[in-house]
């Protein structure tokens, strides 16, 4: 199997069409390397911007990219034909550092050609993920390129970071360092349906408390004292994204605050719960505390 490396500049720019802001595709530059890594070509064009006549600020002080540039590439449905061309048709395993770059080429591909899938992508990996592995770095963290390479003992000099061809190459050498095939494997996709499915799909916290996946059973609460089972005093409220209830230790006659997040992703749930000692209202607090839950958040499971 072979590989390509590819990374993206984008400008964040407003599209009519969209009615809304998008980041479209100003530079691409990929690095193609061989199985055993070795580098057999590269490829790297600045895309003419159809949207945006102007870089950002920051796109601008990242890049050193002027406006002058961003007239002076190819427009993208001619970039991508080329580089179509140039990934061929041979097995090749395609990886980026995160998905970002993959879901900003989807973005562009659907308004500038009309498709939402990427032609030239058969296999797919996520080298930030890759790296993360190898170092043993949590998946909750995103580490950037910059910070890996400097995990990894990679100098930068000679590269001009935030151009997509010297990122892509400094990517490329990350690999190099923390290959191994079982894991480079284990991480690689097939890019069916499944995988834009997977890419399509947004995060986001259950607020109904409803929905089969909340599992009356991650609503129960422990005394954090004595670890008996906490009777329930108050209705679900969905507060700060999260599920709360007031309970009561009738062992330890302690009032407690149980809250319970449930996260859904495409392939699993994240639920988070924690209970806490409630301090109870002081007197003059109380009165004014009469009113019943507002009827809209108040639920029972
Ligand atoms: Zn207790």
């Amino acid at each position: 199997m072979q590989y390509v490396v590819m990374d993206l500049e984008w400008n964040n720019v407003y599209s009519i069409k969209r009615s809304g802001f998008m980041n479209e595709v100003i530079e691409i530059g990929a690095v193609r390397l061989d199985e055993q890594l070795r580098e057999i070509d590269t490829f790297s064009h600045l895309i003419k911007s159809q949207i945006g006549k102007r870089l950002r600020g920051h796109v601008r002080a990242l890049t050193h990219l002027t406006n002058e540039d961003l007239q002076s590439g190819t427009p993208f449905t001619q970039t991508m034909a080329q580089f179509r061309k140039w990934i061929g048709n041979g097995p090749v395993t395609v990886l980026t550092w995160g998905d970002t770059d993959i879901r900003v080429l989807i973005e562009n591909f659907k308004l500038f050609n009309g498709f939402d899938t990427l032609p030239f992508l058969t296999y797919y990996a996520d080298l930030q993920k890759i790296v993360q592995a190898a170092l043993h770095l949590s998946t909750t963290q995103q580490t950037g390129l910059s910070a890996a390479a400097a995990m990894l003992g990679i100098g930068e000099d000679g590269l001009s970071l935030h151009r997509a061809l010297d990122d892509s190459l400094l990517s490329a050498e990350c690999l190099r360092r923390v290959f191994s095939e079982n894991l480079v494997e284990q991480l690689t996709l097939p890019c069916g349906e499944e995988f834009y499915e997977r890419l399509r799909f947004k995060a986001y916290i259950i607020s109904d408390i409803h929905n089969p996946n909340v599992d009356p059973e991650r609503m129960r609460c422990f005394c954090d004292q004595c670890g008996r089972e906490a009777q329930q005093k108050s209705d679900w409220i969905f507060t700060c994204r999260a599920f709360r209830a007031k309970f009561f230790c009738p062992h330890c006659k302690r009032p407690l605050q149980h809250t319970v997040r449930f996260k859904q992703y495409y392939d699993r749930l994240d639920i988070h719960s924690k209970t806490v000692y409630l301090e109870p209202p002081k007197e003059e607090e109380q009165a004014s505390k009469k009113a019943p839950p507002r009827m809209e958040t108040a639920m029972k499971l």
